[in-house]
């Protein structure tokens, strides 16, 4: 009975299983969800980082680049009245000494201008407007007089950073050609820029550790660097990847590169300058930007793992709770199952006889009152057959009691197998005696159920030594109530009973019908 309960609950507890399972899976896809999402949000904020990054040096790039421009538009714009002027009116001590005072004048009221000169064609200096010319100078060998010497355009030129030979200061020059009116080569215009000015432009600006201002000719020489080693000016970067970017097409962009000069990865940003063969190169170390980002990811992350903890154990307990509630739900259930079970057991035994497992003779009294009651009441017929074993007490003596009990479940047996219909009732009476009540059935009608009991029985041949018979027998009494012979059960019994004792006392094994 165990077992079916049991397997009845299994289904039960499949199915619960299954809840579990899907709260499993809820818990678990929530925690990957989690996972993945931290995961996007840590690259995503790479991308944010770096993108961020690069507007942020591009903007900077295009302030310096106008500031530049400016300063060097001022200079420029100088020494363009001042060739114009030589060119006009020779290089004639009276007009060097009128050019020479409003240059001084200039100079004043421009701070970033070192000094202006000026060279004849062989390169001696006719003009410095921060003193007197030392004897024998000569800069025909300084790079912005070889290419005006050596180009007719008249484009300004900007050298790269050089040490002034009247200062020795670091400055950067930015020169015109003189002509002389035949076209032909005069000399040099020059203003003279302090480095230290350009560097201040970029005192303000926050480029971490490592970053990194570049001022270069279109050619790709340095003409300032910051951060400023004496090293590094002139130095050529035009193979370098930067300067690879910027084809003639292309005024602005920016880039990850390593540089040329340290060998560092830098996130970059060129742009060349309006009016001018320069470009300025802006670059932050692409570590630093990914420090920042390492940061701020680990802090994220660690809020993540947090949050995946609790979720976890959260989870955990939840699945735990409904385990432990459905298996509780589960002994509840069984324990329900097993009480109601043993009752229906208790009821049942209470009804049966324990022996032959045939009604007893209590279930025998109340079902028999009730059938008589009916039959009085519907007129219909009831018939009772009473049957004893013969010679039992001399079987018992012989064979021993358990062996009697053997025999006496033997007969109940056979009494099962003949009493089919469903509103019959087989009974152990007592000892050795048994009843079966047939409602709606006559004598007739009992007649052939008796002997269909006695006669398997006897054909069974249960050994019996003791009786004249040779065998085990029994014998039978019938008795019936019908419509017309209305009577109690005490009348019917007592019939049954009547004939029973005479199929006793006329040689047992038989049939007896009273009437
Ligand atoms: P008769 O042919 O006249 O019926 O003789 P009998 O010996 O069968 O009748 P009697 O009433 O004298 O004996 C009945 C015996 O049945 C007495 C008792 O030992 C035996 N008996 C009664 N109940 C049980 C039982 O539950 N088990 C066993 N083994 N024997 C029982
Ligand atoms: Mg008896
Ligand atoms: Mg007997």
């Amino acid at each position: 009975m165990l077992t079916k309960i049991a397997s009845v609950f299994d289904v039960e507890w499949a199915g619960a299983k299954l809840k579990i399972g899907h709260v499993v899976l809820f818990v678990a896809a929530v925690c990957i969800s989690l996972i993945a999402i931290s995961i996007w949000g840590v690259f995503s904020s790479l991308e944010y980082h770096l993108h961020e990054k690069k507007i942020e040096m591009s903007n900077l790039s295009k302030t310096l680049s106008s500031s530049i421009s400016a300063t060097l538009t001022q200079a420029d714009t100088v020494i363009l009245g001042v060739k114009e002027r030589l060119e006009a009116e020779g290089t004639g001590a009276e007009n060097l000494k009128k050019l020479g005072d409003i240059l001084k004048i200039q100079q004043k009221r421009l701070p970033h201008i070192h000094g202006f000169f000026i060279y004849d064609e062989q390169g001696r200096w006719l003009f410095n407007s921060n003193g007197i010319i030392p004897a024998g100078a000569n800069n025909s060998d300084r790079d912005y007089f070889i290419y005006h010497r050596d180009h007719a355009d008249p484009a300004t030129f900007i050298g790269p950073s050089i040490l002034s030979r009247s200062t020795n200061e670091w400055i950067i020059t930015v020169s015109k050609r003189i002509n002389h009116p035949d076209g032909s080569f005069a000399g040099v215009t020059i203003a003279t820029l302090y480095l230290n000015y350009f560097l201040s432009l970029y005192d303000d600006v926050d480029l971490g550790n490592n970053g990194i201002i570049n001022l270069v000719s279109s050619t790709g020489r340095i003409v300032v660097r910051k951060p400023f080693r004496d090293a590094d000016v002139g130095t050529d970067i035009s193979s370098g990847q930067a300067f690879s970017l910027l084809t003639p097409a292309v005024n602005s962009g920016t880039a990850t590169i390593k540089s040329f000069v340290d060998g560092v990865e830098r996130i970059i940003s060129f742009r060349r300058i309006d009016g001018y063969p320069l470009v300025i190169i802006t670059a932050f170390d692409r570590s630093e930007i990914l420090a920042d980002w390492r940061n701020e990811s680990l802090a994220s992350l660690l809020v993540s793992s947090i949050l995946l903890v609790i979720l976890s154990l959260l989870g955990y307990r939840l699945i735990k709770l409904m385990s432990r509630q459905m298996q509780a739900q589960k002994e509840l259930q069984i324990s329900q199952a097993i009480y109601i079970e043993a009752n229906k057991t208790l009821g049942a035994l209470a009804l049966k006889d324990g022996l032959t497992g045939l009604f007893n003779r209590r279930q025998f009294d109340f079902f028999i009152s009730a059938e008589v009651s009916r039959t009085r009441r519907k007129l219909d017929d009831t018939a009772l057959i009473m049957i004893d074993v013969d010679y039992f007490k001399k079987y018992n003596d012989h064979y021993g009691h358990v062996q009697g009990d053997e025999c006496l479940r033997v007969v109940s047996a056979i009494i099962k197998k003949h009493v089919t219909r469903t509103d019959d009732l087989a009974a152990r009476y007592g000892g050795e005696e048994f009843a079966i009540v047939l409602p709606g059935t006559d004598y007739v009608g009992a007649f052939p159920i008796a002997e269909k009991i006695r006669i398997e029985l006897e054909q069974r041949a249960i050994k019996h030594n003791e009786s004249p018979i040779g065998v085990v027998t029994i014998s039978v009494g019938i008795g019936a109530l019908s419509a017309s012979t209305t009577g109690t059960t005490e009348n019917l019994v007592d019939i049954a009973d009547k004939a029973l004792y005479i199929a006793k006392s006329s040689g047992r094994n038989r049939t007896v019908i009273s009437n």
